[in-house]
């Protein structure tokens, strides 16, 4: 499927540097996303903007580009990251995210 960054941009292969200062420190300089197109063909599970990790209980919100590659494949990602603790963990079924007010692991 195509991809993007979340910017619509092409994909670069510096986009997983990370952030070393500033109000995104620990993030990656940038995400790759299903492309636009990919996103419209629909979503698969609910559009969920939020996720909790479990071991810190922080909460995380995400642009909507993120969100809706979510939506549209669950299993995009291994790993996403956390405001609290300002670094990524793993997703799915053994991962330590779920979406905000659901049980429901982030990564499945
Ligand atoms: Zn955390």
């Amino acid at each position: 499927m195509k991809t993007t960054l979340t910017n619509g941009e092409p994909v670069s292969s510096d986009h997983k540097t990370i952030i070393e200062d500033g109000p995104r420190k620990g993030q990656q300089k940038a995400y790759v996303v299903l492309s636009e197109d990919e996103r419209k063909k629909g979503f698969i599970r609910p559009l969920r903007m939020s996720y909790v990790h479990e071991k810190c209980g922080s909460v995380t919100t995400m642009g909507s580009a993120i969100a809706e590659t979510y939506a549209s494949d669950p299993y995009f990602y291994t790993g996403t990251f956390c405001v609290g603790c300002g670094s990524h963990f793993p997703v799915g079924e053994d991962g330590e995210f779920s979406w905000y007010g659901t049980s429901d692991k982030v990564g499945t």
